[in-house]
């Protein structure tokens, strides 16, 4: 029997519509935290190892030794503003393109966020979608892998012919995502037809409550991989991405049976436990002061308090350069700690420019223009330095390299504080301990360690923390779903669990 013949390709973005910035063709084709844009069989080679959907769908085609791959293209940008049309246009028509181009097809596999709006689409992958069934035509399979932060939307369930969902928060099962999805388009060529089930919740749910590290998610996805399924059923389950004002923003279920009363009967029964467990989650946000008392009172000695800056997140559209957490270390007086990740690559170029042992007063932070921010300005003095090019450690990004730009460690010393400081060219998650211990920094024996992220620094800090602590200061990644103005989003959505509902303003 001859090998199936089947296209892979990668396009990711999660926008945050809220947020300053947008995602252009320069910030698809640069490395970040991945790999930058990628062509042909550099999409398999580049990706060898690392925990991408991409490298586990190629994984499990060559482990089963019976699929010819044609890889096209893979990127992804940070999480930002818009992805702007000119990306957009160039990234699909590449894609299609390489989809015409590449003879006959039995299936075509795709790495996608579910959360892409576009200048011109507020679905950006419904609209990718509907170009790439026009491409192959209404049979030929398309597999589709997503991001637990997906919003799913009516377009992507009718265009694609099925798709799979990350189950972890920190995300440490990406590749196992793309390896399952593959499988299902193995068996959907096999002969097994996929029906589709599509259920929206009735309310959103802040990242910060959406760990599965923390119930109730960690019962809701640890079921998925266990409840008894018959034959070619199975469930997934999206969180979906709060911090886009678009008509189908929100948490989701798809299922998938050999007919369509099955697949309904599935779907409904997922979307009634996940409402069932509305008011399990916790959204609590605390005062970034009373964080810092508490993380203050840690003994020396002790694993270090971890303050989490949800709401400045870069991965998810944060600018990460705010400074409420960092003024309340000041404020207080805290010593023995550690912050990152900053972006400030004026305040990164200077210290170079300076030289390690340098001392200067100056400014940190606040300089992306984000309405109400402003720098902190202390003694600064550059301990170690570094052109950001850094293996990551930890679970989630293990095996991959970050390239954060020229960086550096600072100590800010101010109305008897110090506080030691990762500053990057390039906007980064704090998710890796690696981001710290690359310039001599040894979060562990911290007594309190400040990280830009709302999850995902879960998997690697949690393990050498005596506490986490999420506080609410200003950002461009609202979690307080209740105080941002959403136009679009659909009526009556309820605006974080049990919160109030949403209202069009007219
Ligand atoms: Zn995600």
């Amino acid at each position: 029997m001859r090998p199936y013949r089947i296209a892979i390709a990668g396009f990711q973005h999660e926008t945050n519509t809220f947020a300053p910035g947008s995602a252009g063709v320069e910030e698809f084709r640069m490395a970040d935290s991945w790999p930058g844009l990628l062509v042909g069989d550099a999409v398999v080679s580049e990706t060898h190892g690392m925990n991408l959907p991409v490298a586990g769908a190629v994984s499990a085609a060559q482990e089963c030794g019976r699929v010819e791959l044609v890889p096209i293209l893979w990127c992804a940008a940070e999480p930002s503003g818009r992805v702007t049309d000119e990306a957009f246009e160039w990234i699909a028509g590449m894609i299609l393109d390489g989809v015409r181009a590449a003879g006959p097809l039995d299936a075509v596999y795709l790495d996608l966020h579910g959360a892409m709006v576009t200048d011109s689409y507020d679905d950006g992958e419904g609209e990718l979608l509907r170009r790439m069934r026009d491409a192959v035509g209404p049979a030929l399979p398309i597999g589709v892998s997503l991001d637990l932060h997906a919003n799913v939307t009516p377009a992507m369930i009718q265009m694609a012919s099925l798709m799979t969902i990350y189950r972890t928060y920190p995300h440490l099962d990406m590749a196992d995502t793309g390896a399952r999805c593959l499988n299902e388009l193995l068996r959907n060529l096999d002969g097994t037809p996929h029906k589709a089930a599509f259920r929206q919740a009735p309310f959103l749910v802040p990242l910060n409550a959406q760990s599965t590290d923390l119930e109730p998610c960690r019962t809701l996805y640890g079921q998925l991989d266990s409840l008894p399924m018959a034959s070619g059923q199975y469930v997934e389950l999206a969180m979906g991405f709060t911090a886009a004002d678009i008509h189908d923003c929100g948490p989701s279920v798809v299922a998938y049976a050999e007919t369509e009363d099955d697949a309904a009967a599935l779907a409904d029964a997922m979307l009634g436990q996940l409402c069932e467990q509305e008011g399990v989650f916790d959204t609590n946000l605390m005062d970034a002061h009373d964080a810092v008392r508490i993380a203050m009172q840690n003994p020396a000695g002790a694993p270090p308090v971890v303050i989490a800056d949800v709401q400045d997140n870069p991965g998810a559209g944060g600018t990460s350069d705010t400074t409420g957490l960092l003024q309340a270390l000041i404020d207080l007086g805290a010593q023995d700690a550690l912050l990152g990740v900053m972006h400030d690559p004026q305040l990164a170029q200077k210290a170079h420019e300076a030289g390690v042992g340098s001392i200067f007063d100056d400014t940190i932070g606040g300089k992306s223009g984000l309405a109400a921010q402003s720098p902190v300005t202390g003694r600064i003095q550059v301990l170690a330095l570094s052109d950001g090019v850094i293996a990551y450690t930890g679970e989630m990004y293990g095996g991959g390299t970050a390239s954060i730009g020229p960086s550096c460690l600072v100590a800010l010393r101010e109305n008897g504080s110090e506080i030691r400081i990762v500053v990057s060219s390039v906007r980064t998650q704090c998710l890796d301990r690696a981001l710290f211990a690359h310039f001599g920094a040894d979060p562990s024996s911290a007594r309190i360690v400040c990280v830009k992220s709302t999850a995902h620094f879960r998997a690697d800090f949690e393990p050498i923390s005596s506490a986490i602590l999420n506080v609410a200061v200003p950002g461009a990644f609202p979690c307080q779903l209740h105080l941002l103005a959403f136009r679009q989003l659909r009526e009556h959505v309820r605006l974080g669990p049990c919160g109030p509902e949403m209202r069009s303003p007219n």
